[in-house]
C-alpha cells in the first residue's frame, strides 16, 4: 500500500470530532448518491455495517449509536485506525508511507514480456503488480493529503470522469442577506430544508459566511448552482393557521416569531422580509405571504464554501466504467477504484466510511 502523506488515515482520525462515524444501521442504496443509484447496492450488500461492527467489537472498540442510527467511537478514531493497522498487518500487506507516485504504466499487449502487469513508480521504488487499486479519494479538504491523482490517472487510461463537486458543504449567501445573517452566526434552528425533492430534518447553523449544520451539509449534496433551496423554518406548524390565531393581537410580527425561533434570527427575519408591524396590523393575504415565506423560505445560495471545507466530494471516476461487482475498470483489467474517488457519495451519517469499506471489501475478494 502507497501512502504519499506521512500517515495513513488522516480523514479517520478527523472524523466525527475525532471520535469516527464508522458506519450508519440505516445504511440503504436511497443514502448514496451517483448517477448510477443502482451501481452501489452489491457491494453494500456483501459488506454490511454489521460486519463492519462485528470487527469493531472483535477489536474490543467501545461505541455508540449518537442520532439517526450514526455509530461513533466512545473514545477515540483512532482505534479504528489502530485496528486497520492491525488487520491489515495480519493479512500481510507492507505500508510504505511517503509513497510519492510518479507514474503508472500498463504496457500495451505484446510491448513487454508481461504486459498485464502494472508498472508503478514512485519517488524511490518501482514495483510490477498485476492488480491495482485506487483508494486516493477526493478532493476535500487538501491539507489532509487530498490529490486530483486517482481523476488524472482515470484519464490517463481514457476513463470518464463524472466532475467531481465538492458536498456535505457549507452555503455562502449574497451580500445582501449576509448583512442581516452574519451578525447571528452561531445561532442555530431546527428546520426542515428541501432542494430537487429531497428533505432533510435537522439543524442549520448561521455562519458569517452563510449556512451550514447538518441539514445544510445534506442539502448542498443535492444542489446545483443557481437552484433555491426551501427552509421550512416551522417544520411543526402551518404557518398561517399559527399567524392567522393571533391575527387581533398587538405584538409585533418578530416578537410573535420569537416564540417559536431564536429571538435575535426572528428579529433579523423580519428586517429581511420588511415585516415589522403588530400581527394585526397585517390583513389576510399579507399574512399569508408571510406564512409562506416562513414555511417555504426560499434562498439561493451564492454557492458553497468548497472543496476546502466539504466533508466528501461528489461525483467521480464513472461508475459506467466499472464492474458493480469487484469494482474493477472494465476497459483495464487488473485497475480498481474504489472509496470516494468513485462517483459513489454517502449522506452525512457514516455512509461514506461504509462505502469505503464495502467498496474495498468488493475488490478485495478479487484481487
Ligand atoms: C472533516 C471530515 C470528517 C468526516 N467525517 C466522516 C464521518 O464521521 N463518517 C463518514 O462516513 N465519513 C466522514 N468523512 C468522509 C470520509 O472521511 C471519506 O469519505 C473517506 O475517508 C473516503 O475514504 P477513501 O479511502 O476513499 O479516501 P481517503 O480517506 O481520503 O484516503 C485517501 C488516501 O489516499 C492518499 N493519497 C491521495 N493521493 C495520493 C497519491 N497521489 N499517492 C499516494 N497516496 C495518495 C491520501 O493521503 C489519503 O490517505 C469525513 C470527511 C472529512 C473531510
Amino acid at each position: 500500500m502507497l501512502e504519499h502523506a506521512g500517515q495513513i488515515g488522516k480523514k479517520i482520525a478527523i472524523s466525527g470530532g475525532g471520535r469516527c462515524n464508522f458506519t450508519n444501521l440505516n445504511t440503504a442504496p436511497d443514502n448514496f448518491i451517483s448517477s448510477n443509484p443502482h451501481f452501489c447496492k452489491s457491494a453494500l450488500a456483501r459488506y454490511t455495517p454489521e460486519d463492519f461492527i462485528s470487527l469493531v467489537e472483535r477489536h474490543g472498540i467501545a461505541y455508540h449509536e449518537k442520532k439517526l442510527g450514526q455509530l461513533f467511537c466512545d473514545d477515540s478514531s483512532r482505534l479504528i485506525i489502530e485496528m486497520l493497522l492491525l488487520e491489515a498487518g495480519n493479512a500481510g500487506v507492507e505500508i510504505r508511507c511517503g509513497s510519492q507516485v510518479r507514474s503508472v504504466v500498463k504496457p500495451a499487449p505484446g510491448v513487454l514480456a508481461d504486459s498485464s502487469c502494472f508498472k508503478v513508480k514512485t519517488d524511490r521504488e518501482t514495483f510490477v503488480a498485476q492488480s491495482l487499486v485506487i483508494a486516493t479519494g477526493g478532493l476535500s479538504i487538501p491539507p489532509l493529503g487530498a490529490t486530483d491523482f486517482g481523476y488524472g490517472l482515470a484519464r490517463q487510461f481514457e476513463l470518464s470522469i463524472v466532475e467531481p463537486r465538492p458536498a456535505l458543504v457549507p452555503f455562502t449567501l449574497s451580500p445582501q442577506i449576509l448583512r442581516e445573517l452574519a451578525p447571528l452566526s452561531g445561532v442555530s434552528l431546527d428546520v426542515t430544508v428541501e432542494c430537487q425533492g429531497k428533505e432533510f430534518r435537522e439543524g442549520i447553523l448561521i455562519t458569517h459566511r452563510g449556512l451550514s449544520g447538518p441539514a445544510i451539509l445534506q442539502i448542498s449534496s443535492y444542489w446545483r448552482p443557481g437552484l433555491s433551496v426551501n427552509i421550512n423554518l416551522l417544520p411543526d406548524h402551518g404557518a398561517f393557521e399559527l399567524l392567522r390565531d393571533h391575527d387581533n393581537r398587538e405584538i409585533s410580527l418578530a416578537n410573535f416569531l420569537g416564540e417559536f425561533l431564536p429571538r435575535r434570527f426572528a428579529v433579523a427575519w423580519c428586517t429581511l422580509y420588511g415585516a415589522a408591524k403588530p400581527l394585526k396590523h397585517y390583513n389576510a393575504p399579507q399574512l399569508a405571504e408571510i406564512a409562506k415565506q416562513l414555511n417555504q423560505w426560499r434562498i439561493t445560495p451564492s454557492g458553497t464554501e468548497g472543496f476546502k471545507k466539504a466533508e466528501v466530494t461528489a461525483g467521480g471516476v464513472a461508475t459506467t466504467e466499472l464492474s458493480s461487482q469487484t469494482m474493477e475498470t472494465k476497459k483495464v483489467p487488473g485497475l480498481y477504484f474504489i472509496g470516494e474517488v468513485v462517483d459513489v457519495t454517502g449522506q452525512l451519517g457514516g455512509y461514506n466510511f461504509q462505502w469505503a469499506w464495502a467498496s474495498a471489501f468488493a475488490a478485495g475478494q478479487v484481487v
